[in-house]
């Protein structure tokens, strides 16, 4: 059966790539998102995969971008849906949110056909994602530094959590946060509809960091594998998980000389970072409130009071 999405169109067997089209910009020219559809030559489930939700996130494409030329739709059982780049506008002028309506796209989900340029986008992917039986939402800590880490936004309480916990371990990254995430995430409204869906968080940076890319192609081939898109045979491997999540902000300007490494495990008490002066003065030492693992820290060191400094993954665990 032939499987389209936009312009792109694949009977069994073929790849196609084309746009999926969403509006207009502000010229008056048609504008779409870039997509392709990968139909293997035998029947299986369908995977969505989409990257770029935030614009200046771009890891997510290059994972894209590495792994469709390696797919061979003969040897594919099943369909894989990719939307190369979702926050279109944003990702033109590298920001964060979409410039059009300064909206976060992860925050728009379901979206709506006829709302707000980030509801018409997250309405049309939903679109997309939804015709799947398993979402990945491609992200990263945005330009911060983190570590690659998968999160199960849907709660604990949701009924698919089970499942989106078992796609999180069969990508496969070795950290897993498990907290239900704010409304209008696409892993949160995707579960909703009855498909397991996760968040890889692929490191961060500016522009491309190729040890975080790889991570991203490895999970994606991961969850081929264990999916039985592909006929490779794969062993899950333990996954740390993060139950909690702990921030830490400025209580003093300077600049922050960290005492740990990100994946560095803390106990409570042990000395997380110092805030010093630009001659080496120590103006504050901070220590962390629970036991945990450094998860997440901003990428400069200069800090302003009430700046972001770094986030905790707490309440550790493995499944
Ligand atoms: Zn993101």
């Amino acid at each position: 059966m032939t499987t389209r999405l936009g312009t792109a169109s694949a009977g069994p067997g073929e790849v196609d790539t084309g746009r999926l089209e969403v509006g207009e910009t502000r010229d008056g020219s048609p504008f779409g998102l870039p997509v392709a559809v990968v139909n293997g030559a035998k029947p299986g489930k369908t995977l969505y995969v989409q990257a770029v939700s935030d614009g200046d996130e771009l890891h997510g494409v290059g994972v894209v971008q590495r792994v469709v030329p390696q797919l061979d739709p003969a040897e594919i059982a099943g369909t894989i849906l990719f939307v190369g780049i979702v926050n279109y506008h944003a990702f033109q002028v590298a920001e964060h949110r979409n410039p059009i309506d300064d909206t976060k796209m992860n925050r728009a989900y379901p979206g709506s056909e006829n709302g707000t340029s980030s509801e018409r986008i997250a309405a049309a992917t939903f679109d997309a994602a939804t015709r799947a039986d398993l979402i990945l939402d491609l992200h990263q800590g945005s330009t911060s530094r983190m570590i690659d880490e998968v999160r199960v936004r849907c709660g604990k309480r949701h009924r698919l959590h089970d499942d989106c916990l078992e796609l999180a371990k069969a990508f496969g990254c070795g950290y897993v946060l498990d907290q239900k995430g704010p409304d209008g995430q696409l892993a949160r409204a995707a579960p909703d509809e009855g498909i397991p869906t996760v968040d890889p968080e692929l490191g961060g940076a500016v522009g491309w960091d190729e040890e975080s890319i790889r991570k991203g192609v490895d999970g994606v081939f991961n969850v081929l594998s264990y999916y039985d898109f592909l006929e490779e045979p794969i062993e899950l491997e333990r996954q740390t998980r993060a139950n909690g999540f702990e921030q830490y902000g400025a209580s003093c300007g300077g600049l922050v000389d960290f005492e740990k490494e990100l994946g560095d495990e803390v106990a409570r008490g042990e000395t997380l970072y110092r805030i010093t002066t630009p001659f080496g003065e120590t103006k504050e030492t901070v220590t962390a409130d629970s036991d945990g693992l450094l998860w997440r820290t901003r990428r400069l060191p200069q800090v302003a009071t009430g700046e972001y400094v770094c986030s905790l993954g707490t309440d550790l665990d493995s499944y």
